[in-house]
């Protein structure tokens, strides 16, 4: 769970101890059962809004105290979340630590599709930051694609991460120091074991679909020793295709070996196939 929760949690038993009340005791206040203080001060959910200033009321304090001192910001548009009232919420109506209400409401994202849009939109807030358009959208270049809703899944290696990222550059001689010479793709039923054909499936790949940003989720380590890795991942892509937005993802398992003259770790093989009609099908 992201901090802010932790903070809240923490913030809730200490007001509630200073004050000498139970657990039980507050829940009957506040019109809630035991077993939701419980949840709260182990930091497994948080209060709806109205309870947080319910709670704050109750106990004669400033609302704002309760999301804690550390300051955090919004995980999608990293305004700061230092006010109750701006808090989004999750599905289940609890006051969201990780999200603003103009992000994320009742669950569901409500601004921003990528993260460039949401650096795009950062130069409308540059005022309230105190900085100046320029320095506000260098700001939001170099931050928010760290932030929890834009940032890619951690990959377990770093040569899976390499391979990963290289796929992003478009350019395929960088992949292509990447792999063992006996390289080979399966692709939805199509065997390329020819360099060549390897190199064209890249090239269409990046031809197709302008600007395709690439990167895996769900990765599992099917096998690990200190010869072979055996990954399997569901890859996602977007891009656009004629000016409109395409999106695709399918499944792949892709097999690394140790070169044992050189240690390094090279791609030998990726079996995919999509999932989602794309524009190669
Ligand atoms: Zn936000």
């Amino acid at each position: 769970m992201y901090n802010g929760g932790m903070e809240i949690a923490t913030k809730i038993q200490e007001i509630r101890k200073k004050s000498g009340l139970t657990q039980k005791e507050l829940a009957d206040r506040l019109f809630v059962t035991r077993q939701a203080v419980t949840r709260w001060e182990n930091g497994d959910t948080t209060p709806t809004i109205e309870t947080l200033k319910s709670i704050a009321e109750l106990f004669n304090v400033d609302g704002n105290i309760l999301l804690g001192t550390n300051q955090h910001v919004c995980q999608s548009c990293s305004a700061p979340l230092a006010s109750i009232d701006y808090l989004g919420t999750n599905s289940d109506k609890s006051a969201s630590t990780d999200y603003c209400k103009h992000c994320f409401v009742d669950g569901k994202f409500i601004a921003y599709e990528t993260v460039d849009d949401a650096i795009a939109d950062s130069v409308n807030y540059a005022q309230y930051a105190g900085l100046t358009k320029e320095e506000m959208l260098a700001f939001a270049r170099e931050n928010y694609p760290n932030l929890k809703r834009w940032r890619k899944d951690e990959y377990p290696t770093k040569h899976f991460a390499e391979y990963q990222e290289a796929l992003n550059l478009h350019d395929f001689d960088v992949i292509a120091k990447l792999f063992h010479k006996d390289v080979s793709f399966f692709h939805s039923g199509v065997k390329m074991t020819d360099p060549k054909e390897v190199e064209k499936f890249h090239l269409n790949f990046w031809n197709t679909i302008k600007g395709v940003k690439w990167w895996a989720t769900d990765v599992k380590i099917l096998h690990q020793d200190d010869k072979c890795e055996i990954y399997t991942y569901q890859y996602n892509y977007s891009g656009t295709v004629d000016g409109e937005k395409v999106e695709g993802n399918g499944r792949t398992t892709d097999v690394f070996v140790k070169n044992p003259k050189s240690g390094k770790w090279e791609f030998l093989h990726a079996h995919s196939s999509s999932e989602t009609p794309n524009h190669d099908d």
